[in-house]
Order: C-alpha cells, then sequence, then structure tokens
C-alpha cells in the first residue's frame, strides 16, 4: 500500500479544508476518517479526546515504541489499562499511519479549540525494534508538520506530551519539538519542565526533597470540572518552569517504589 502522508502539500492543503468546513472537533474528526477513506490514507487510532483532556489525541503502540527499561510497561502504565489499552492495540507502528493520526489531532484542535493537541496518549518515541533509540524518521515528520500547521495557522503551541526516554538523545529530541511548538515533558524526571508521579496527598515530602522546583498537581486528576483544554498547565511548562506533578492511580495495587523510580530519573535531570 502506498504511503500516503498529509506531509504531501496538496494532500494537507485539501485535509485543511476538510477540516475548516466541519462544525466542531467531533464532526471534525469524522471528516478526518472519511478523508483518510477516500484517499486510501492509513492512519493510526485517533480521538477528539476523553474528559480529562478534551482534546484531540493519538495513541501508539506500548512496548514498541516505549523504552525497554521503563519502570511502569507491565505495572502501572495506564495506557495498560482499559479505553486506552483498547485503543493503542489497534495502533499501528508505521511511520505513515502515525503523521497522519498526530497532523489530523493537531490540525482540529488547532483549528477547532484553539488548543494543541495530546500526543501520544499511549506510547512513546522510541523507533521499534530498539531498546530506547529516538525514533528520529518520525520525530522528523513531527518537525515538518508542526512548521506547516503553524505557518498556516499562526499558532504558538500545536501539540504536547511525555517522554520516559532517559538519554541525550531525547534531551535532544524535546528541545527540537519545543522549538516548533510541539512540548513534550520527561517523565519522571524531577527536573523544571519535567513530571512527575506521586501522589497528591503527600506532596509535602516531594516539596521537601525538591524544594528548588514549582510544584504543580495536575489538577484535572482531583476535580471533574477541570480538563487539559481548560487547565494549559502542561504546554505551558516552557514559560512557567513548573514540574507537573501525576497521581499514580494504578499504583494501589502494584505499589511501586516511586521514590527509587525518582532517584533514578534525579540522573538525567
Ligand atoms: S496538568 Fe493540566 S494540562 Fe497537564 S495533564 Fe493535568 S489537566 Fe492536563
Amino acid at each position: 500500500m502506498p504511503s500516503k502522508t498529509l506531509l504531501d502539500p496538496t494532500l494537507f492543503r485539501a485535509f485543511c479544508r476538510v477540516i475548516e468546513h466541519a462544525m466542531d472537533a467531533t464532526q471534525a474528526a469524522k471528516a478526518a476518517r472519511g478523508f483518510f477513506h477516500q484517499n486510501e490514507m492509513c492512519w493510526a487510532p485517533m480521538g477528539t479526546g476523553n474528559t480529562k483532556t478534551q482534546l484531540p489525541s493519538t495513541y501508539n503502540k506500548v512496548g514498541d515504541t516505549c523504552p525497554k527499561n521503563c519502570p511502569l510497561l507491565g505495572n502501572i502504565c495506564q495506557a495498560q489499562h482499559g479505553n486506552v489499552n483498547t485503543q493503542q492495540q489497534k495502533a499501528s507502528t508505521a511511520h505513515a499511519a502515525r503523521i497522519n493520526s498526530a497532523i489530523s489531532a493537531m490540525v482540529i484542535s488547532v483549528v477547532h479549540l484553539d488548543r494543541p493537541a495530546r500526543l501520544h496518549v499511549s506510547g512513546d518515541f522510541v523507533l521499534p525494534g530498539t531498546e530506547m533509540d529516538v525514533d528520529w524518521i518520525y520525530v522528523h515528520y513531527l518537525l515538518s508538520a508542526a512548521e506547516m500547521i503553524k505557518m498556516k495557522y499562526k499558532a504558538q503551541y500545536v501539540a504536547f506530551g511525555y517522554t520516559q526516554i532517559k538519554t541525550q538523545e531525547a534531551r535532544d529530541m524535546v528541545s527540537m519539538l519545543a522549538d516548533v511548538g510541539i512540548v513534550i515533558l520527561r517523565s519522571n524526571v524531577p527536573t523544571p519542565r519535567g513530571a512527575i508521579l506521586w501522589p497528591h496527598n503527600d506532596i509535602s515530602a516531594l516539596k521537601e526533597r525538591f524544594p528548588h522546583l514549582k510544584l504543580a498537581k495536575c489538577p484535572a486528576q482531583n476535580s471533574k470540572w477541570t480538563s487539559c483544554r481548560t487547565c494549559q498547565i502542561c504546554w505551558k511548562v516552557r514559560e512557567t518552569n513548573v514540574t507537573v506533578v501525576f497521581e499514580a492511580s494504578y499504583n494501589k495495587k502494584h505499589k511501586l517504589d516511586l521514590g527509587a523510580i525518582l532517584t533514578q530519573g534525579e540522573a538525567h535531570c
């Protein structure tokens, strides 16, 4: 099957027209799927978001695109439970499918919600078949896509997400993506602009351990009235320098040592 992508300028322009004609994000997502069908293009799971994000989102395959040393994999990885798990199992590792879905989510989000999309509710940036090498082909596709979207819609941010890869290569990737409006937070690295898994009711222990960090608890985990769409904390970390703290909701059963995970992350600050 030919790997047509929305990086083709003609297809991109036609796709944008379809999305702009839709009434709202839900209709736009339906229209995007119709566009892919009509043009015989492949795509990976992409939705208009759950109650927590309320933003168009994409899914990568868990395991194949994750660093093999991720301590959450097979334990408390939230993408291996419930609806997210269902979506990630349908996900593709093919670059064309992944970039088509990512572009779709970014365009829908920017056009209909004036917000960035949530990249990779599941999975990460690892090149499938490797331990933790960054998938640079996919990253370069994202860089090109973000440039196209920013140029067309003058958006400051086009997407946000997280990575568990803790290498210098990942730091380079985060910095390159940030330059084009894709904000990626490094997970379980206690650093400004990072994200930490920690019980919200024990935040004082975290403050004591890392007094230099400006910690911000994810409000959507404590209130059904907040979502990423309204909160915005994660994709504004480059302006605020905060470190986002997430409650490890699946840790009740597995009881992972979050302190030890953080200690490993400290080495990569
Ligand atoms: S901190 Fe805000 S933007 Fe980040 S995940 Fe939570 S609700 Fe979403």
